[in-house]
């Protein structure tokens, strides 16, 4: 059983100078093919899970197909982590369904949308921290706010993370790990051109605070070839432009530890349901489209592995536990 403390694998990552993917997931096919990627290049991995996701499978689905796949890949080192949680009441059901790690998203109030006062964003992190640390799980929280839109989540504006009020932050809030605004946005509607990311953010909040593990959000590449392949059977997304891996590479070698990626992931198994549908519009049994969907999610995962940097360093370390964590948290 290696379901670990998402502070353990991020705490590593920051040793071994490289970056954890952190993927969402909805379910069975996405889970598996993000396990499968992990354990076939050796990788540590954090799975997630949005309030949609929640609210989509109706919580123990998900609960139990994420012990599965804990269950059936023993050697991988997998945190659970809860994505944007927007109040208190969705981290304590992550603690209880064993999610391992939760983020409570107070950049935003709980509309999704307006930007919460530093003060009140300090306030209700740390009562995440009060009621997660006890448990031994790892929090996340964020400061500044990302554009663009995922699940609900939307802010109305745009505001870059600010290194000194991120020094403020983490030693008022005690959190674990922090998700900076460094011009990445959510979505596949990213940018047209090429974004110019603030990654000097990055160095010093790094520097101000090296044992919190960032984290870059809104981080799917969207490669052109990706919307190419949607749009070549019957698609009609917009061309768009996402964060080129090459930039999420600097993003790590400048401190960033976790990387949220979905949009990739969605976007390889949507272009390869409408190739399917296109090529034998006959088909209809499920299985013939959700599995190679399946493979398409499993290779974009597997390649983000490679890239940040985490495949191989599974081995690295042996698992530790919540009860691990909730002692030193209470020696903290
Ligand atoms: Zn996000």
């Amino acid at each position: 059983m290696s379901l670990v403390p998402m502070k353990q694998i991020l705490d590593e990552a920051e040793r071994g100078g490289y970056g954890v993917g952190a993927f969402n997931a909805n379910n069975m096919e996405q889970i598996q093919a993000i396990v499968r990627a992990a354990r076939e290049v050796d990788s540590p991995v954090i799975i997630q899970a949005s309030r949609g996701a929640l609210r989509y499978t109706n919580l123990v689905y998900l609960k139990k197909l994420m012990e599965a796949a804990v269950e059936d890949n023993p050697s991988v080192k997998i945190a659970l982590h809860l994505d944007h949680g927007n109040d208190l009441d969705v981290v304590r059901t992550a603690i209880d369904l064993g999610f391992t790690s939760v983020m409570l998203d107070g950049s935003l109030e709980e509309d999704g949308k307006t930007p919460r006062s530093f003060e009140s964003n300090v306030d209700i992190t740390r009562r995440a921290v009060e009621i997660a640390h006890p448990h031994g799980v790892t929090v996340e929280g964020e400061l500044g706010t990302l554009g663009g839109i995922e699940e609900h989540v939307q802010a109305s504006r745009v505001i870059l993370t600010d290194p000194d009020e991120a020094v403020r932050f983490v030693e008022l809030t005690g959190v674990d790990a922090l998700a900076v605004a460094i011009g990445t946005s959510h979505g596949a509607y990213k940018f047209r051109e090429t974004p110019k990311l603030a990654l000097d953010i990055v160095e010093r909040i790094h520097a101000l605070v090296p044992d919190v593990r960032l984290v870059m959000h809104g981080s799917s590449s969207v490669p052109a070839e990706l919307i190419d392949a949607v749009n070549r059977f019957g698609g009609a997304m917009p061309n768009a432009r996402g964060v080129p891996v090459e930039a999420i590479q600097e993003g790590i070698r400048k401190g960033v530890r976790k990387v949220n990626v979905d949009t990739d992931t969605r976007l390889a198994a949507t272009a390869t349901i409408r190739r399917i549908f296109h090529e034998s519009p006959s088909t209809f049994d499920p299985r013939e489209y959700l599995g190679p969907a399946r493979e398409a999610i499993f290779e974009i995962v597997r390649a983000r592995m490679v890239a940040f940097g985490s495949a191989g360093r599974n081995g690295d370390y042996a698992p530790t536990t919540l009860e691990a964590m909730k002692a030193i948290y209470a020696g903290a």
